[in-house]
């Protein structure tokens, strides 16, 4: 074997004897609830689908309708010739929904932020991160070059020590957080992170993957309170709830004209698929116009959390925290006997020890089958 092979293949084993090794399992989507693996047919309770946007019959015909008149993909960066014309309609909407003057899409919300992060902060700057942000914004402020520190999750009195130390010495200064945190659920303090931020002259970014179409009345964890939070670079993804794939960022237009110009993951990188563009669009105008169906999936998680007495849900994230990995993927296994998929997290997604069922609710989850699934975890998994 060769050195790379026999490195692998040890890497490989000893990830497997911690019980770490990742495999992917086919799974055909019936609709945007229903899955079908193994020959099974499992409720699903581990989709980002928040909305059903996937299935929904007015987003694919935009993106059937769109590759039509553009074609299948880009064909080039968006610099060069890949800038179809969907790109600023899609961008007009996504800064009116996030109340900004411009936007600007990415191929996805991880590159998005390995992008903006890498665009705006530089190797004598400061990037404060929340110890439980998603793995992307690690990256980008890796890639900045910047000095990153990590602060105790939501804790923002850490967060303003660190700043009282280490701000002086640094240029630039950024904060970065989840506005919704993925693998927990719950949401940042973006108001007090906004006072800290202006505090310190530090720029704000919220991470809203798992807000956009389901918090805030739609527009995100911005707005999740009766006060809009100021948050100056508004990130987030169109592959959650928005049905569909990319990334944005929403934020003032001098930011998105630098953002254009200096984003290396925006500028060497071919524009998304007309068709992602469109169904995106028809996803945007429908959580627009009907903030009802957006109450929905949190609604849905609020009710499974009062009746399994947890904590009440933030989002339509619930974590149930198992503990060891093992058990984890027990629990897991136990619920898709019982026909739920409901997918156990584990290291290195979350802290050692913390592994956890995560449930995710979408609108179209049924009420019947949310209790069924709360009564089984009552009685087989939280009571032992
Ligand atoms: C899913 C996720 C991303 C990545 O978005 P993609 O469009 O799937 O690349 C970024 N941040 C958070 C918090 C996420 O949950």
């Amino acid at each position: 074997m060769s050195s790379l092979d026999t490195f692998a293949a040890q890497k490989l084993a000893s990830l497997e004897a911690k019980n770490l090794r990742r495999t992917l399992v086919d799974t055909a989507r019936e609709n945007s609830i229903w899955l079908v693996r193994g020959g099974r047919r499992l409720l699903s309770f581990s989709c980002n689908d928040y909305l059903n946007f996937t299935q929904d019959p007015r987003v694919q015909e935009a993106a059937i309708a769109a590759i039509r008149t553009h074609g299948v993909g880009a064909g080039a960066s968006r610099l060069v010739t890949g800038n179809h014309p969907l790109f600023a309609a899609l961008e007009t909407k996504l800064a009116k929904l996030k109340d900004t003057e411009a936007a600007c899409i990415f191929g996805s919300g991880y590159l998005a932020n390995l992008g903006i992060i890498s665009a705006l902060m530089g190797r004598n700057d400061l990037v404060l991160v929340d110890e439980l942000s998603h793995s992307c914004i690690l990256a980008g402020a890796a890639l900045s070059g910047g000095k990153m520190l990590t602060f105790r999750h939501n804790d923002v009195a850490h967060a303003a020590e660190l700043l009282k130390a280490h701000r002086a010495s640094h240029r630039h200064a950024m904060i970065a957080t989840d506005g919704v945190f993925s693998m927990d659920g719950d949401l940042a303090p973006l108001q007090e992170l906004g006072a800290l931020a202006r505090e310190y002259d530090a720029w704000l970014l919220s991470d809203d993957a798992h807000g956009i179409g389901v918090v805030g009345g739609g527009r995100g964890s911005s707005f999740a309170r009766a006060r809009k939070a100021d948050v100056p670079l508004q990130m987030g993804t169109l592959s959650k709830a928005v049905g569909s794939y990319g990334g944005y960022l929403c934020a003032s237009q001098p930011v998105i004209d630098l953002v254009k110009t200096r984003a290396r993951t925006f500028v060497y990188s071919t524009g998304l698929p007309p068709a992602s563009v469109a169904a995106a669009m028809a996803a945007v105008d429908l959580i627009d116009r009907d903030p009802n169906h957006a109450i929905k999936p949190l609604r849905k998680a609020k009710t499974f959390t009062a009746r399994l007495g947890l904590p009440e849900a933030q989002s339509p994230i619930v974590p149930i925290i198992i503990g060891e990995t093992e058990e984890a993927l027990n629990a897991s296994r136990m619920l898709e006997d019982e026909g739920f998929l409901v997918a156990a997290i584990r290291s290195p997604t979350v802290t050692p020890g913390t592994s956890r069922l995560r449930v995710t609710f979408t609108a179209a989850h049924p009420d019947s089958e949310i209790e069924r699934l709360a009564s089984i975890i009552g009685e087989r998994i939280l009571r032992r």
